[in-house]
């Protein structure tokens, strides 16, 4: 069941984008490199002529309960659920290949085991969490590797006037997706990235450009940040909610949806070494020290002017649950819920009560 707004007009965006989407993955995909993680530069594969696929599905308890077949019952319902959706969705063993960094062990497990039922060509390598230039020269290898790779498999070569050319293409489309920010409510916005992503750059951007211009949805009374555990494509009941009870998310850090656009290249990077440093630096709550994604996270939240901050974690999230008393003195005096969640049905009422009392909290402190 939706919740919140919806008009006519957002039904049709949506569901031109899901039929978009749904011809994509029954389509040709010989050349769709999926990607897992945000460490793999999108602009990688679409230099060497593939289409890069960000996979950010799952998200249901449904899915979670079929993942729960392949994955112990103690990994993220993010990385049980796609799991699961990976053996509900037949198309993932047609793509060509799979390039991943994983971030966690539990999204090591859920890698090896896609990659294996699946039977895919697949390259996983260690998102690179500690900033010592030791990790970035690792990274650099590691990309180094993926590159030889992906031109083998697929006899293309990388030049340089192609990466440039592919930096300045995911550039405008990182600029196309935020300017739809002010437009849509989260979980919208939320739809409307990963369909995007799902869909290949070009297409993704064709699509943004037919999108007709759009009012703004009216302000809600309270405006908040999210932060936390990765948001994946059907687990958007809890921003419907918030909806619902007159909070609105106008912003996030989180890794498959704001965290995703907030990563910057700079135009005329032609280099790997240069799409390297870029995506090393980008802002990641695991990265250790992580004071780059407490800068970004403040100036980020800065640039919204909230009421309130939620830190979402999923359940066995260690990344983002162990830094819960960090962002509540790093936002100061900003109100922080730090809000243990899961995608279990029987979770909902207990969410549903914690997220009306910190709506109502923060409504006593603005009277
Ligand atoms: S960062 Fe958290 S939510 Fe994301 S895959 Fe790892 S444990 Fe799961």
């Amino acid at each position: 069941m939706r919740h919140g707004r919806s008009n006519p007009q957002e039904e049709r965006w949506r569901a031109r984008l899901a039929t978009r989407v749904a011809a994509r993955t029954a389509g040709d995909l010989s050349r769709a490199v999926g990607v897992f993680g945000g460490y793999v530069p999108l602009e990688l594969p679409l230099a060497l002529g593939l289409e890069p696929l960000v996979l950010s599905f799952g998200g249901s308890p449904q899915a979670m309960q079929l993942g729960e077949k392949y994955v112990r019952a103690d990994a993220c319902p993010f990385c049980r659920s796609q799991v699961g959706v990976a053996e509900a969705a037949p198309w993932l063993g047609r793509v060509a290949f799979l390039a991943a960094f994983s971030a966690c062990d539990q999204e090591n497990r859920m890698l090896e085991t896609c990659g294996r039922f699946l039977d895919l060509e697949i390259q996983v390598a260690g998102a690179p969490r500690t900033r010592s230039p030791n990790a970035l020269a690792r990274y650099r290898e590691d990309l180094e590797r993926l590159r030889c790779r992906l031109e083998e498999r697929f006899e293309a070569a990388l030049e340089t006037a192609r990466l440039a050319g592919a930096v300045a293409k995911m550039r405008r489309l990182r600029a196309r997706l935020r300017a739809r920010r002010a437009d849509l409510e989260f979980a919208d916005f939320a739809e409307l990235v990963q369909g995007c992503l799902m869909l290949g750059v070009d297409p993704a951007l064709e699509f943004l450009a037919s999108l007709e211009p759009k009012a703004p949805p009216a302000a809600r009374p309270l405006r908040l940040f999210l932060a936390g555990s990765c948001v994946a494509r059907d687990d958007l009941v809890f921003a419907r909610e918030l909806a619902e009870l007159g909070a609105e998310i106008v912003g996030d850090l989180t890794r498959l949806v704001g965290g995703l656009l907030a990563c910057d290249v700079p135009e005329g990077t032609s280099t790997l070494a240069a799409l390297a440093e870029a995506y090393f630096h980008q802002p990641d709550m695991g990265a250790r020290p992580n004071d780059g994604y407490y800068a970004a996270l403040a100036q980020a939240v800065e640039a919204v002017r909230v009421d309130g901050v939620l830190l979402r974690c999923l359940k066995f999230c260690d990344i983002h649950s162990g830094e819960r008393r960090r962002v509540k003195e790093a936002l100061e005096p900003l109100p922080v819920l730090f809000l243990d969640d899961e995608y279990d049905a029987a979770a909902r009422p207990r969410r549903r009560t914690r997220l009306e009392s910190f709506v109502e909290m923060i409504r006593c402190r603005k009277a």
